[in-house]
């Protein structure tokens, strides 16, 4: 997104990016202040954004985003097969796999494979078709996620039309195991915890996904995650299971908005040991509000959760110094496992600068809890906070204020208080209202 103050410059840049969509968002200062968005469309005229008489521009902002038309791109064949050991599913030219130990036999239906192919289709704009067999429930959640999609992302998603061979009705729970998507990160180690507290839970397993961080099987780093997983898994009670998926596939689908959702896949892979799953939330509904859209969010995993497989989403309710200020209280021991970065040192440390990695220092200072040597490197957490961050995305700045807030509220009296509170003003000074103003 790029901040321009006058028509010329729009014009210039419009000339520049003439394949893709634009949008404008402007202020004017008259008697009462409004914002719109004007979509120009891929070729459409200036002339609609003549300002009214009396109206003088106070901010002009092109947003430089690429709309998803409703033109599918190809035409493709879903199918899948079982083979030593792995399940490998193609859709057109892609191709994936998915294995796990724990997983001998082919799976009775091909839930697992058509979830995949809605992903793929929705991030490629593909339509697709499939002689497989699909769970009724599974059609069922598929449907209500493209129509939460709908809402929470309006023209950022392709909505593509599948034609399946058969649906078939699920044999319906016959069991009462439950598996735990754990990642070995805050979120994650949490929700383990809140599960070892809650005895009807009924998540007695811990599922792992290898192949998703990490570009290479043999990368070191996918055996650190597993050591520390299986360290979570064993302090809260659950048996650790590995699934793992092609490291190509997270890269062909919009990861950001459907990692839960392959998530839930893989959980549905190891049916019917387990016949429902549960995901770590990565916010409070509270601050989802200034995270979303975002994947991880109470709307998407509420339309996966069907009676016939239910899903869960742990860890609602709790900002996240809240949930590392329970860990300290209960589990310290725990803390120096924490995965805190998205992506580790080859040595298996937490690079320490990264936003999440800051998050984390920072929701230690407020646990006080001495810092554990878990991370790589340590800025100075004030310093850092003082800085300004020019954040030219709302997206981020909405999601930057969320942590600044809980910064600031969590935070004991002093100077890192203080710099956090300076986070606050700097963003809150870059921030544009939603709705009406
Ligand atoms: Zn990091």
């Amino acid at each position: 997104m790029f901040v321009h103050s006058s028509w010329k410059q729009l014009v210039r840049i419009r000339k520049k990016m003439r394949e893709n969509t634009i949008a404008v968002r402007y202020f004017t200062l008259t008697k009462i202040s409004f914002s719109r968005v004007v979509d120009f469309g891929p070729v459409g005229p200036f002339a609609r954004t003549k300002l009214k008489r009396g109206q003088r521009m106070h901010e002009l902002v092109v947003i430089n985003e690429r709309f998803r038309t409703n033109k599918r791109k190809s035409n493709a064949k879903l199918t899948a097969e079982f083979r030593d050991g792995a399940y490998n599913i193609s859709l057109g030219d892609h191709h994936w796999a998915i294995r796990s130990d724990w997983v001998s036999e082919p799976p009775e239906n091909d839930d697992v494979a058509f979830i995949g192919a809605v992903v793929l289709a929705m991030s490629n704009d593909i339509e697709f078709h499939t002689d497989l067999r699909v769970t009724e429930g599974c059609l069922r959640s598929i449907e209500r996620l493209r129509y939460a999609l709908r809402i929470l992302w309006p023209r950022k998603i392709y909505f593509p039309d599948f034609h399946i061979g058969t649906s078939i009705n699920n044999p319906g729970t016959v069991n009462r195991n439950g598996v735990l998507c754990v990642s070995g990160g805050l979120d994650s180690t949490f929700a383990a915890f809140l599960n070892s507290k809650n005895k009807n839970s009924g998540q007695n397993y811990g599922m792992v996904m290898i192949g998703a961080d990490y570009d290479h099987d043999d990368d070191p780093r996918n055996d650190v995650l597993r050591q520390r997983t299986q360290k979570l898994c064993d302090r809260f009670e659950l048996e650790m299971k590995a699934v793992e998926i092609s490291p190509s596939f997270p890269k062909i689908v919009h990861w950001r908005m459907f990692h839960p959702t392959v998530l839930w896949m893989l959980t549905k892979y190891l049916e019917p040991k387990i016949t429902k799953s549960a995901i770590a939330a990565d916010y409070s509904s509270l601050s989802e509000f200034g995270t979303v859209p975002w994947g991880n969010c109470s709307a998407i995993i509420n339309s996966l959760d069907d009676p016939t497989f239910p899903f869960s989403h742990v860890g609602l309710e709790h900002q996240r110094f809240e949930k590392m200020a329970a860990l300290v209280d209960e589990a310290p021991d725990i803390i120096p496992n924490i995965i805190a970065c998205g992506k580790l040192t080859r040595e298996g440390k937490n690079c320490g600068k990264c936003g999440k990695c800051i998050r984390t220092q920072l929701n230690l200072e407020a646990a006080g809890h001495p810092m554990p040597e878990i991370f790589d490197a340590q800025p100075d957490l004030i310093k850092w906070l003082r800085a300004r961050h020019p954040y030219r995305s709302q997206f981020k700045l909405r999601s930057s204020h969320v942590w600044a807030l809980e910064h600031e509220v969590s935070l004991p009296e002093g100077p890192l208080r203080d710099a956090a509170v300076v986070y606050r003003k700097n963003i809150e000074a870059s921030l544009i209202p939603r709705g009406r103003i």
